[in-house]
């Protein structure tokens, strides 16, 4: 096992994988901007390195400066956490080329999965049932393009290869639009067509895998609620789903693991609607909404991560991952609850709520200043119940007790959803929460 970890990501994720580490007899280092010297996690730190400015471009971002302070640390390996350089199979690269070990997949496993053509190929060969459209990058033929799109039928959704967080897909309704969509998309990279869904859910599965050819699937996340295709509430199980469609897919993502020979936490996304599963993309990386898997399996996926990059086998077997109970998740962020626009600042009480079955990850306390130069979330509540009325039941209690001042926090929206009929009947698509917020518009 490593003697020390470079932990190269900032928030709640910096404070989460250091917890792991400390839990696991492991030394860590934090590398930090200078925008975020008062995080919980650095002054908890074992050590704790400034590498550069609040721009990430000179800090988070900044691989030679992330490689040269593990270097001088000693460190063996590195997490890279989610965002910034998770998913960059350079920097996985340099990593590795500079003698330390990448806490994830292979660059080469990053690569095929990052860019979502490739991604796509590899799932259809693996047996993983994705989105209908086009087979790879649409060709520079317009009456190509146009059989294409009559072929997968209207409306269907332009991506980009490369695209990423929303970005980079354009809708087409009509074959009208549909060479003025591919050409402006293609400005940004190479584009594919899919079946434009109309009403889908998104239901991720989490998978774990080691290098001695051994791959699980950790059961599934519904992420359904999203604004402008950000999550802000996760859970687990997914509501209504039949079991048995669910292992259906799950056993299909962990045989896709070993035929790519995937090492590491990853997800597989889907769009699930009337039924049936469609593969979207690959995120080779830990997640935000990990907690709610862990707290139904009872899996540290986390220190499970550390284990398989230092080499060991995963410690159980498909047949011994059982899911237990319900768990959800809210995402606070630092924001007006309705208007959504970021609301940075110190704040100047701190209240988390506690209890059975209640889970906190965040990095802030009272007199904690939160920069604007980052994403806004500043925390996770996660609960776990019997059933999914009694984890709801215990978000409702937990956000009640919750108390945060001198910033404006998404709290109150939780509030609301947690009440909501629709969202307490479960099951709600991708849609629903912006129909919703603009119904509850002030
Ligand atoms: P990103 O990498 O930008 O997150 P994804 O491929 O995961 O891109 O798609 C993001 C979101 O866009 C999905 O969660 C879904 O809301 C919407 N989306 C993507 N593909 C489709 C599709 N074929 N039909 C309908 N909605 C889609």
């Amino acid at each position: 096992m490593f003697k020390k970890i470079l932990i190269a990501n900032r928030g709640e994720i910096a404070l989460r994988i250091q917890r792991a580490c400390r839990e696991m007899g492991i030394k860590s280092v934090v590398v930090y901007s200078e925008a975020d010297r008062e995080a919980k996690y650095v002054k908890l730190a074992d050590e704790a390195v400034c590498i550069g400015p609040a721009a990430s471009s000179l800090s988070y971002l900044n691989m030679p400066a992330i490689i040269a302070t593990a270097e001088v640390t000693d460190a063996e390996a590195i997490h890279p956490g989610y965002g910034f350089l998770s998913e960059n199979a350079d920097f996985a690269e340099r990593v590795e080329n500079s003698g330390f070990t990448f806490i994830g997949p292979t660059p080469e496993s990053i690569r095929t999965m990052g860019d979502k053509v490739s991604a796509k190929q590899a799932m259809i060969k693996s047996g993983v049932p994705c989105v209908p459209g086009s087979e790879g990058a649409l060709p520079d033929d317009p009456k190509e393009i146009i059989r294409q799109g009559r072929a997968v039928g209207y409306p269907v959704i332009i991506k980009a290869a490369g695209g990423g967080g929303g970005r980079g897909m354009r809708v087409v309704h009509t074959e009208a639009a549909l060479i003025h969509a591919v050409t402006t998309t293609r400005a940004e990279a190479a584009v594919y067509m899919e079946k434009f869904l109309e009403n889908p859910r998104h239901i991720e599965i989490q998978v774990m895998a080691d290098t001695h050819r051994n791959a699980v699937w950790l059961g599934e996340r519904d992420c359904s609620m999203q604004r402008r295709h950000q999550k802000i509430i996760e859970e687990a199980p997914a509501p209504g789903i039949p079991r048995r469609v669910i292992e259906r897919i799950g056993e299909r993502c962990a045989a896709a693991c070993k035929k790519i020979g995937y090492r590491g936490a990853g997800t597989f996304e889907f769009l699930y609607e009337n039924g049936e599963f469609f593969f979207i993309e690959m995120n080779t990386r830990v997640q935000v909404e990990h907690p709610v898997t862990e707290l139904v399996t009872g899996i540290d996926i986390v220190q499970m991560q550390i284990r398989v990059a230092a080499g060991e086998k995963l410690p159980f077997a498909q047949r011994n991952v059982m899911m237990r109970g319900h768990a959800l998740e809210v995402r606070i962020n630092a924001e007006d609850p309705y208007k959504f626009t970021p609301s940075p600042g110190r704040i100047t009480l701190w209240h988390p709520p506690g209890g059975p079955g209640v889970r906190v990850d965040s990095h802030v306390y009272t007199n904690y200043f939160v920069p604007p130069n980052y994403d806004s979330m500043i925390g996770k509540i996660i609960v776990h119940a019997d059933t999914r009325e009694q984890a709801l039941a215990r978000m409702r209690t937990a956000l009640s007790e919750t108390v945060i001042e001198g910033i404006q926090t998404n709290i109150p929206l939780h509030r609301e959803l947690m009440v909501d009929a629709k969202f307490i009947e479960g099951g709600t698509n991708i849609h629903y929460l912006e129909g919703w917020l603009g119904q509850h518009r002030r």
